[in-house]
């Protein structure tokens, strides 16, 4: 299980982001909406100072702001709007007032209908279109409250005609790429051509991520995951959009999709947000996290709270022992084997559905994978063995990649160059990096010729050896 913790004021400074790695963070994420785009190019190289100073390869994901839909200004900066009372949406920027304001995107106006739903602020006022013209809608209101300035609007009920990159977005991408993120995360997809058109652009320089935080994603979920290569459960965006009652049961939708698919997914938003402000989190958010675990995420991540939050590096730590304490759970082990995804006829497959199953006849100690892109370490940990999963890369880019797949210790590390060295590097790092002791059996997972990409064919059992555990003690 992994923890992705959000960056941001209370966690900017090389000690702060120290601190969140000591404390159990795996991965951090860096969100586009929020601050300046120096700030956010500072925590980046703060990330990858500290890389270097730990020898450890730590994961970037940048998250882009996406085509978020907002409102235009009012005379005033904000307006109160009645029950029943009629509200006008349209094209002109002049300020708004109690009767209208400017929705500034011609295209969003133009497939409006009288009886989609409009939610602004989060939902905290609520719209229903009762009559269309091309360049504005008239509105009845549903939920009462005060309106502001800019104020961002959801449309649930319709796919919305917009790119899935702003031109801000394509900046922040060319950005990051530069400073090195290993992921990208893709805001608002609502459809399989938004995350297309982002991998282009990408062009294999960082793994991408779709946000699955409108309807429309959900319909086309299927094309969406196999076009990614992760998904996030962005359940703040999600459970304005649909009822929250149904975002419960649509993140275990959304982890079962991506658990068989084999790519990771990310469970977001809220986990622990009392922690903000208190030390401690209420039982309600402890359980929410534990059940996300349960429920097969590769990593469940932290917003506000690891971000502007006073108790980040406790919030960090708070969500690290639920984890392991979820993983050492019995019923836990019981669940992940029930919902275990079928091998699908490759022969990495079957290489995987093989590790497993000799894993737990043998009652190894520890699976060993060499691999150059990743793939043979998402194959198996979509396999989900309970066990630590060494995977020794000579990509530091892949292995960056892989802190977000679910139980993957990621090493980077030189090429082997025969069978010999395979095991005699796999006892070495296994004693190294703490996951094995002598006696020990080890799983091996590789590919021949060694350093050939998708040629998974190797499966070999080794035991460490007691005097081998002499020769290499592990370090620190
Ligand atoms: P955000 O995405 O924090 O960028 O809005 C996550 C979510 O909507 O849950
Ligand atoms: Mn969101």
């Amino acid at each position: 299980m992994k923890v992705l913790a959000t960056l941001g004021p209370a966690s900017a400074t090389p000690a702060q982001i120290r601190a969140l790695f000591e404390a159990g963070a795996d991965a951090f994420r860096i969100n586009m909406s929020h601050g300046t785009a120096a700030e956010r190019a500072a925590l980046i190289t703060a990330v990858r100072a500290l890389e270097a100073e730990v020898g450890r390869p730590m994961t970037v994901l940048v998250d882009l702001q996406g085509p978020k839909i907002r409102i235009g200004r009012f005379q005033g900066g904000r307006v109160a709007l009645a029950l029943g009372q009629r509200f006008r949406l349209d094209a002109s920027p002049a300020p708004g007032d109690a009767t209208r304001v400017q929705l500034p995107h011609p295209e969003v106006l133009a497939v409006l209908r009288p009886g989609h739903g409009l939610l602004l602020d989060d939902g905290r006022v609520r719209l229903r279109v009762r009559s269309a013209e091309p360049d504005a809608v008239e509105c009845e209101v549903e939920v009462a409250g005060e309106l502001a300035d800019a104020k961002g609007v959801s449309l649930p009920d319709v796919v919305v005609p917009l790119p899935a990159l702003t031109p801000k977005d394509r900046e922040d991408l060319a950005r990051a790429l530069e400073l090195g993120a290993d992921w990208i995360a893709l805001s608002f997809v609502q459809r399989p051509e938004d995350v297309a058109e982002a991998r282009k652009l990408i062009g294999g320089r960082a793994a991408l991520m779709a946000k699955i935080e409108r309807p429309a994603a959900l319909a086309a979920i299927g094309p969406i995951l196999e076009l990614a290569d992760g998904i996030m459960v962005a359940r703040g965006d999600l459970g304005v959009e649909l009822p929250p009652e149904r975002v419960p049961g649509v993140q275990k939708a959304l982890v079962a999709a991506a658990r068989a698919a084999g790519k990771p997914v990310v469970v977001a938003t809220q986990m622990l947000e009392s922690m903000v402000t208190s030390p401690v989190p209420t039982r309600a958010e402890v359980s929410d996290v534990a059940n996300a675990i349960y429920d097969g995420a590769d990593a469940v991540m932290l917003s506000a709270e690891s971000a502007v939050g006073r108790y980040a590096r406790e919030a960090v730590a708070m969500m690290d022992a639920i984890a392991v304490a979820v993983e050492g759970d019995e019923a836990y082990a019981g669940q992940l084997a029930y919902a275990a995804a079928r091998p699908e006829p490759t022969t990495a497959d079957a290489m995987c559905a093989a590790a497993r199953t000799i894993h737990e006849v043998l009652g190894a100690r520890a699976v060993v994978c060499f691999t150059r892109t990743g793939s043979t370490a998402r194959r198996i940990a979509r396999e989900r063995v309970r066990t630590p999963l060494l995977v020794l890369t000579p990509i530091l880019a892949t292995a960056r990649r892989l802190g977000l797949v679910w139980g993957v210790h990621a090493v980077h590390t030189r090429d082997v160059a025969d069978f010999e060295e395979m095991v005699g590097k796999s006892k070495r790092m296994a004693l190294r990096h703490g996951v094995a002791r002598a006696g020990d059996r080890l799983v091996l997972l590789a590919g021949v010729p060694f350093g050939t990409p998708g040629s998974t064919n190797v499966l070999h059992v080794v035991q460490v050896a007691g005097d081998e555990l002499e020769r290499y003690r592990p370090r620190g």
